[in-house]
């Protein structure tokens, strides 16, 4: 992400934000910090214009989607640019991670949200299904708020936003104040897509103009970001009874079990740590590896690193720190690490050759919980790997975190590994893969313990920008609230021995 600092500005002027490219650091632009009154405006604005757009077919809304998508493929490359210049990230991961992601999330989407959010009849249990009948219908909320981070500046913001549309609703996206115009990029993609004036709208700003968002009588939040930033969110939230999901950090564990592929492992950690440059939600942030392969899989690993291209200019593997707060985390831990005894293997520094904000892809070994790049989040080119007894200690060792986002097992063994993925305390777990789960949209994705509530993606992420609601038919017309009154001792009697029949005998339970 760019590198931002305030601009002087005179008394009762709107504040204003300045940006720099962090890989050459030139001057990328200015943003305006939006206010609480520029967010009720937008709220007001989105809430008429989702009247017409929420009683649309869900397949006549899915034609927006399909152009949009049209309009994604013809404008890569000022997607790619954008993203570029705002996080110096690597181009083939521009390209993968955000213009490739969204691509699929919007071809899925324009062919799959008929099908997932179409009207339902369910079969009631036992005697009530000749009673009554069952409609669900999906309802879009109306206005949802949604608050991107830095580090997938046009997918993290775009996904949200194209479900939560096509699920009928208005959206206002907040973009980081870090990467702002890959969320202004989204509204004009939107824009030459045809969608409707008003359905779609960007605030810039910062923190302040993010709760002035959570504030500004949304229906639902969709956030985004930081574990620190999400409980202010879902205070605001509280605070007026809205529903939000928070997608927030994680601290993502990889097992490597005695029977794995090494290679294969050694590829997989070194993909998960350092693609984005370690800046990845579900990047691998620790490595427990079982003692009697742990030798020839670091030394693989590092075999790996030590070909990896770090740069800003031409092809590369490695990109740039997203910005100066990123780097001093990154720092921090890894000058704590050295300090109770971490052993660094290769890289544990800035890159000296580069201007911008580079560190060097680092894998450490003889790292412990008690330190802080095995306990916190890093969201940095670290690859800590750590020697255990067995898979057993692996696994206590991947659950002793606060975090719960994602994580991966290493084995030849697929049925173990998806039993050591069930014990495994997170939101998600990939067999010999990694970081794969947000990109496929058919997967509920989501964190457990603080790294988040609720979940994007897939049909439970679509139906969570609706209000399922249910309709229940009487079978006979209404017959039955007639029949209601008088109460009396005979009717309870009656209903008594009913209850009886129908749990306290064979033919009884078998009906029910
Ligand atoms: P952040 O929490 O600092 O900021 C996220 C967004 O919240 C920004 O747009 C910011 O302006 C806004 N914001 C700040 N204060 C706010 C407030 N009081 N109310 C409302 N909005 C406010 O996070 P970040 O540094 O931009 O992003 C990095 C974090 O995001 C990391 O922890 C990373 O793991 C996490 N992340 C999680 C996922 C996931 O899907 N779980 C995906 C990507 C990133």
């Amino acid at each position: 992400m760019a590198i931002v600092s305030p601009v002087n500005t005179a008394p009762g002027e709107r504040r204003r934000l300045a940006l720099q490219n962090p890989a050459t650091l030139e001057p990328i632009g200015e943003i305006e910090v939006q206010t609480i009154d520029d967010a009720t405006a937008a709220v007001e604005i989105a809430r008429k214009a989702q009247v017409e757009w929420g009683s649309l077919p869900i397949s006549e809304r899915a034609r927006y989607l399909q152009r949009t998508l049209e309009t994604l493929l013809e404008r890569q490359d000022d997607i790619i640019d954008t993203v570029l210049r705002e996080t110096g990230k690597t181009r083939t991961e521009a390209l993968q991670m955000e213009v490739f992601a969204v691509g699929d999330s919007l071809n899925y989407y324009a062919k799959n949200a008929a099908r997932i959010l179409r009207p339902e009849k369910r079969t009631l249990h036992g005697i009530l299904r000749v009673l009554k009948q069952l409609r669900i219908i999906y309802r879009p909320l109306g206005v949802v708020g949604v608050i991107s981070p830095w580090n997938g500046p046009f997918v993290l913001s775009m996904n949200p936003c194209l479900q939560a549309l096509i699920a009928g609703n208005a959206v206002i996206l907040k973009p980081s104040e870090i990467t702002p115009f890959s969320g202004l990029l989204a509204a004009e993609i939107f824009a030459a897509a045809g969608l409707p004036d008003g359905l779609f709208q960007v605030l810039t700003g910062d923190g302040e103009t993010g709760a002035a968002l959570t504030r500004a009588g949304v229906d639902k939040v969709s956030f985004t970001g930081s574990v620190e930033t999400g409980r202010k969110v879902a205070v605001a939230c509280a605070e007026q009874l809205i529903p939000c999901t928070l997608e927030l950090g994680g601290k993502d564990a990889m097992i490597v079990c005695e029977d794995a592929n090494l290679d294969y492992a050694a590829g997989g950690a070194v993909a998960g740590a350092f693609m984005n440059t370690g800046q990845y939600c579900c990047g691998t942030e620790r490595v427990y590896v079982v003692e009697s392969v742990a030798e020839e899989f670091t030394r693989k690993v590092v075999d790996c690193v030590s070909e990896l291209r770090q740069g800003s200019d031409g092809e590369f593997d490695v990109g740039a720190i997203f910005w100066p707060r990123q780097l001093e985390i990154i720092e921090e831990h890894m000058a704590d690490a050295v300090e109770r005894g971490a052993k660094v293997l290769t890289g544990g520094r800035r890159n000296p050759d580069l201007e911008g904000l580079f560190y060097e892809p680092t894998v450490l070994t003889n790292v412990d919980h008690g330190m802080k790049i095995m306990r916190d989040e890093t969201f940095g080119p670290i690859l800590p790997i750590m020697r255990v007894s067995d898979e057993e200690a692996a696994i206590a060792h991947a659950n002793d975190s606060r975090y719960g986002l994602g994580g991966n097992v290493w084995t030849r063994d697929t049925s173990k590994g998806v039993r050591i993925a069930q014990r495994m305390q997170s939101g998600s777990v990939c067999v010999n893969d990694m970081t794969m789960t947000y990109g496929i949209q058919e997967a509920p994705f989501g964190g457990l313990k603080q790294s988040g509530i609720g979940q994007v993606n897939g049909e439970t992420g679509l139906r969570g920008y609706c209000h399922a609601e249910p309709i229940i038919v009487d079978r006979r017309g209404g017959k039955m609230s007639a029949d209601r009154y008088p109460y009396s001792a005979k009717t309870d009697a009656g209903m008594q021995k009913f209850m009886k029949l129908l749990w306290g005998t064979g033919i009884g339970r078998w009906l029910s």
